[in-house]
């Protein structure tokens, strides 16, 4: 079905809850696994429903983030959604304590035992009220990015449209587009800045409403790291800035070289890659998603059949427009078992990491649109990355076709940016650890620790008096850290994958795994391993 044809429709909150409480009072009283099961089987199409229902108003929303009507739709669903969340628990509360825990196990993985007990420790009823209402700043937070409208050269431009002349060639042009991007952040600073110190005094106090030291492990439990602990991330940390830096820095210190520059460089000269002008796609947006096609078909049956699906069915929305939220994201539509990808083409080479990284994403999720449980067809992040970051290098054959000439600058800049990355990812978690460790510092604090971790992971970067831009962008970014471990491994895989065979069996491995069993089958089968 075509996305545009997909209905909704409000539903009424308290049938939901009723029906989801219903549920679990069965399930306690179930005489046997048969009987359990057929709840269980009842109980997950009902979640997926919802969760159509709420995905809908979410991605009809971010499109149109000035339609009142989904704007509407999207008060409803943040005071809603926690609500049900409570009933959720419940439910996840009886599978645990059933005594048909074992049959469930046995028949889909014991990994969804895992899921929920860590799930268990993300929700009280006690929390309802900031999980709402950090619900409202996040959607002001995106509301805000997305109504910017900076004037340069003569027209007005999003975000996103403003994107490419930050990579412009020429120098001048160039840094005007960084000014113009950087008055409307230090504009709107006051604003940023009250709402990043809102979500971080909000997260605070629900981890220490739950009993926690603050927010850092509740953090750890929302985003469902389930195989490494934050010792693990201390020794990833320091093994980035022992090794990888130095890696990353002589990269720039090239960069700096080719583009004649001084060294450290300015972020608009950082932002530059090539004299002649960073890599660009050939052709229009058509043109790119047509060139996605071929690649698609080209690669496998199953990516030739997923992708074609996802043209025909509307699933791919990529025109940069006013009022649309800025950045990219890819999710599912559970009732009609596809996903969707959002994202803002802006005639950089990101709009064929659209293509590959979101859709890789997404492929891992058709593939796995089956799954029962529904939990296991997106994995934990760590796991989704592995799709996603794998589907951009699986297209290096294909760049001649996205980038005509500018092919070979590519695989250097995508190359390099993947390794680039890994500093700039830990830089974002690491930050989060100190806000989140110290949630009564300054807005003027945070930025002085911005600025800090700016001197340890990018020293390549001319520090100035720094803006709300660092701070904003990491509210954001959650994934960064999980990224960043992916691209390690990513690194020298590559060259050994030129078939999608590998991203196949693993794409269809995931859902009862751990990302680190994952991570252990995958090297495996690797011959770079
Ligand atoms: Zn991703």
């Amino acid at each position: 079905m075509k996305f545009s044809q997909m209905k909704y429709e409000r539903p009424d909150a308290e049938q939901l809850k009723a029906e989801l409480n219903g549920l679990t009072e069965k399930l306690k009283a179930a005489k046997s696994y048969t009987e359990a099961k057929e709840l269980f089987l009842a109980e997950e199409k009902l979640n997926k429903h919802i969760s159509t229902l709420a995905n809908l108003a979410h991605i009809r929303h971010t499109i149109g983030t000035r339609d009142a009507f989904y704007d509407g739709e999207m008060k409803f669903w943040n005071k809603v959604d926690p609500e049900l969340e409570e009933c959720q628990q419940g439910w996840t509360q009886a599978m645990l304590e059933s005594p048909y825990r074992k049959d469930f196990a046995e028949e889909y993985g014991n990994l969804m035992f895992l899921k929920a007990e860590i799930k268990c420790k993300t929700f009280s009823p006690v929390i309802i009220e900031e999980l709402q209402k950090e619900n409202e700043l996040a959607d002001e937070y995106e509301k805000l990015l997305a109504s910017a409208q900076i004037p340069f050269e003569g027209g007005v431009y999003t975000l996103s449209q403003l994107t490419p002349f930050k990579s412009d060639p020429d120098d001048a042009r160039r840094l005007a587009a960084w000014k113009a991007e950087g008055n409307w952040y230090k504009e709107n600073q006051a604003k940023l800045d009250d709402l990043y110190d809102q979500l971080v005094h909000l997260r605070d106090k629900m981890g220490k409403k739950l009993g926690y030291e603050g927010y850092t492990t509740l953090g750890y439990y929302r985003m469902g790291r389930n195989c490494y602990t934050k010792e693990d991330v201390e020794k990833f940390r320091k093994a980035v800035v022992k090794y990888l830096v130095p890696v990353a820095d002589s990269i720039y210190r090239e960069q700096a070289k080719r583009l004649g520059k001084e060294y450290p460089m300015s972020f608009a000269d950082n932002a530059l890659e090539f004299r002649s002008g960073n890599p660009k796609p050939i052709g229009t947006p058509d043109e790119i998603l047509a060139m996605g096609r071929k690649f698609y078909d080209e690669l496998s049956p199953e990516t030739s059949e997923f992708f074609r699906m996802m043209l025909d069915n509307e699933l791919l929305d990529v025109l940069s427009t006013e009022g649309k939220r800025s950045g990219g994201y890819c999710t599912s539509i559970a009732d009609y078992e596809v996903p969707f990808i959002f994202a803002n083409f802006n005639g950089t080479q990101h709009d064929v990491e659209v293509v590959t990284h979101e859709a890789g994403h997404a492929f891992a999720a058709y593939m796995n649109r089956h799954r029962i449980p529904t939990s296991y067809i997106w994995p934990g992040m760590e796991g989704c990355e592995v799709h996603s970051m794998s589907m951009e290098f699986l297209a290096w054959p294909w760049a001649e076709g996205f980038f005509g000439e500018d092919a070979r600058k590519f695989r250097y800049s995508h190359l390099s940016g993947a390794l680039t990355f890994i500093p700039y990812g830990t830089m974002v978690d690491h930050f989060q650890h100190i806000v989140f460790e110290k949630p009564d510092m300054t807005p003027r604090e945070r930025h002085d620790t911005w600025k800090e971790l700016l001197g340890i992971y990018r020293s390549w970067m001319v520090t100035f008096r720094s803006t709300a831009r660092g701070k904003a962008g990491s509210v954001s970014i959650i994934f960064t850290l999980c990224r960043s471990i992916i691209l390690i491994i990513a690194w020298h895989r590559p060259l050994h994958s030129r078939s999608g065979r590998c991203s196949r069996k693993t794409a269809r491995m995931l859902g009862n795994t751990t990302w680190l069993t994952l991570v252990r089958a995958a090297a495996a089968s690797s011959p770079s391993c």
